[in-house]
């Protein structure tokens, strides 16, 4: 069967409703860097790009949305990187065990003032589970066999990850009528 993710390979849990937050943690056993999200995440789904954290031998990542204000870096903040500063998401990695603990947007863009960050690494649980999958094509990059695409997109349709070759419909619509706006074709 087609390997997606371990969060979700085994069938997809649905989360517990409104989750109140909670603390995402590195992989390190020593000194682990801690970030408190300081309420919901939003927009949860499985991601196919390459610049994601994905755990060993998954082929998408889990990565959601939240306030860059509600992001707090509470323990071994000293340990934190950008990965890639030239990059619209300003990914801040643990340098010792390379997991991405967050990733803001500060630039001007629909997602301004928004941070990515992956649900899995929460200590808590109830948090939403994924709604789809995006930038599925974009796992061919990173080296999927072409031949098996098909596979992936029947198996992340099973798992009610209706699968996207670039954002979901909602988010693009987002995207497009913040630009539209901008240009002033739209109402602001
Ligand atoms: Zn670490
Ligand atoms: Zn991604």
């Amino acid at each position: 069967m087609a390997t997606i993710h371990p969060y979700v390979d085994g069938g997809l849990k649905k989360g517990g409703g409104p989750f109140a937050g909670g603390t995402l943690v590195c992989e390190c056993t020593t000194n682990p860097v801690k970030v408190k999200i300081n309420g919901d995440i939003a927009h949860n789904h499985a991601c196919g790009c390459t610049k994601c954290w994905k755990p060993v031998g998954a082929n998408f990542s889990i990565v959601a949305v939240v306030p860059t204000e509600a992001v707090e870096v509470v323990e071994n903040g000293d340990k934190l990187t950008v990965v890639d500063a030239t990059a619209l998401i300003q990914r801040h990695a643990c340098k010792e065990c390379g997991i991405h603990m967050y990733g803001p947007v500060d630039r001007d863009h629909p997602f301004k003032g928004l941070s990515f960050v992956h649900p899995e690494r929460f200590e808590e649980e109830g948090w939403a589970e994924p709604g789809f999958a995006a930038f599925v094509s974009s796992i061919i990059e990173a080296g999927y066999d072409p031949s098996k695409m098909d596979a992936i997109r029947e198996r992340l349709t099973e798992l009610d990850l209706a699968p996207y070759d670039c954002l979901s419909p909602g988010l693009m619509d987002y995207i497009a009528t913040w630009t539209a706006k901008k240009s002033g074709v739209l109402a602001a």
